[in-house]
């Protein structure tokens, strides 16, 4: 099965993945757990500038494809034709989110990258208020941060949401406590494996 985790930060995405994982191997599952941008070259690349300065809107994009299709064509592809399950902490639907929030055409954006890389089988939408959110990352104070985040963020959660009645997607309300939401994506998991 191909597991995805989307969600605007502070949802818990990579908790819940790593949570996941753990849970699906107790039951004698094989999974890799993985996370873009991946942790190849142009995935590193795209980690260091989100800290050391970003970059170019074009340049960004350019380096989230190549990463893409680096990491489905040489990771995903291979562990899915191994029979092993993968959970993926972001995808194409957070190219869609951020680039489409720095600008880029979501509708294209989508049909770019639905070219090369697979749909998920099972994609966990983690869902949360904007002002939630960023009281979880404590981006709370700076005013003119603040704002620009918040109209960014809701962009971001606003695309995450608008796939959210394709048949692999499951919205998950992020409010309740790690384990509850936890057991929640673990028994649809669990059902679509079975299935
Ligand atoms: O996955 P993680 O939460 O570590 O992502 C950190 C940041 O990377 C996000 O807050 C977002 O600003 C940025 N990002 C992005 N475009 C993507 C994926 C992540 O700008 N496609």
């Amino acid at each position: 099965l191909f597991i995805v985790i989307e969600g605007i930060d502070g949802t818990g995405k990579s908790t819940q993945a790593k949570r996941l994982a753990e849970s699906l191997r107790e039951q004698g599952e094989t999974v890799l757990l993985d996370r873009e941008p991946s942790d190849g070259p142009f995935g590193k690349i795209l980690r260091e500038s989100m800290t050391a300065g970003r970059l170019s809107p074009d340049e960004e994009l350019e380096l989230f494809h190549k990463d893409r299709k680096q990491h489905v064509e040489d990771v995903i592809q291979p562990a899915l034709a191994r029979g092993e399950h993968v959970i993926l902490d972001r995808y194409y639907f957070s190219t869609m989110a951020y680039q489409g929030a720095r600008g880029f055409d979501v509708a294209e954006l989508r049909a770019t990258n639905e070219a090369f890389a697979p749909a998920p089988d099972l994609l966990f939408i983690l869902d949360l208020p904007v002002d939630k959110a960023l009281d979880r990352i404590g981006a709370r104070g700076d005013t003119a941060n603040e704002f620009e985040q918040r109209d960014a963020l809701q962009f971001c959660r606003d695309v995450f949401l608008s796939v959210k009645d394709e048949p692999y997607a499951e919205v998950i309300d992020s409010t309740p406590s790690l384990d509850a939401i936890h057991e929640q994506m673990k028994t649809i998991a669990l059902q679509k494996i079975k299935a």
